[in-house]
């Protein structure tokens, strides 16, 4: 596990001053290209990015006063560049601070309701998803911190979950001694068809981590560590299937 893993962020380091510059270009020109070069088996597979809230409803509100659906908004956007970079088909839930319920939902629960049944769907909908929804955690007591990944019930996520959990404490905070749960009354992972993990990135109510979820650079350390993760799923999940 560790030598493949080191080898990829290796060889991904080589790659990083271009990934960097081409995360905010959308430009997708190079895909085909980095994947032959990576050697990745990532057809066949499309990469939902689910930036958790947005519009009204912003989420856990961190102690400096930043929305979480703003530091989501972000961390997906990231993510969704570089997964692309691998080669990845990849499909944003939502693209701005906006919620993405239908024009019939009134009120505030109406609202967040079809906001959910329509990732649900979207998920749902897309052949060969992989669903990654990007959170923020918030606890009364800040000391807390580290990312943490949740997954599905569906075949596959908690494979996904583990190798991302390993992923995100081996290239981000080694001391992160945090371990991977079911998500078990998590809608949006409780309807999918598909694979799927939640991530919380960080603690939204420690100081520290709350003010790196919202530094640029964390957040692309971030989105390489979960585009690595995903990337060593898919490609034992490609020699699986092939068995
Ligand atoms: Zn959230």
């Amino acid at each position: 596990m560790k030598k493949p893993l080191a080898l990829w962020l290796g060889c991904l380091i080589l790659f990083i001053s271009l990934t960097l510059a081409g995360l905010h270009s959308g430009s997708r020109t190079t895909r085909s290209g980095m994947a032959a070069v990576l050697g990745n088996t990532a057809d066949g597979f499309t990469v939902v990015v689910d930036a958790g809230h947005g519009g009204e409803d912003g989420g856990a509100t961190s102690i400096s006063g930043v929305q979480e659906s703003q530091i989501n908004l972000e961390i997906a956007r990231r993510t969704d560049a570089f997964l692309a970079f691998l080669g990845f088909n990849t499909k944003m839930i939502r693209e701005s601070d906006t919620a993405i319920y239908d024009a019939t939902a009134e009120t505030i629960s109406e609202k967040k309701a079809s906001d959910l049944k329509n990732r649900v769907q979207i998920a749902n909908q897309t052949p060969g998803a992989v669903l990654v929804s990007i959170h923020q955690n918030m606890f009364e007591d800040g000391r807390y911190s580290g990312a943490q990944v949740f997954y599905a019930a569906t075949e596959s996520s908690q494979e996904l979950a583990e190798r991302m959990q390993e992923t995100l404490r081996s290239a981000v905070a080694p001391d992160n001694q945090r371990q991977t749960k079911p998500a078990e009354t998590v809608y949006l992972m409780n309807h999918i068809q598909c694979p799927g993990i939640l991530i919380e990135c960080g603690f939204l109510s420690n100081e520290a981590e709350d003010l790196l979820l919202q530094d640029g650079d964390y957040q692309k350390k971030l989105a390489l560590a979960i585009g690595v993760g995903v990337n060593g799923w898919a490609i034992e999940e490609q020699n699986e299937r092939e068995v």
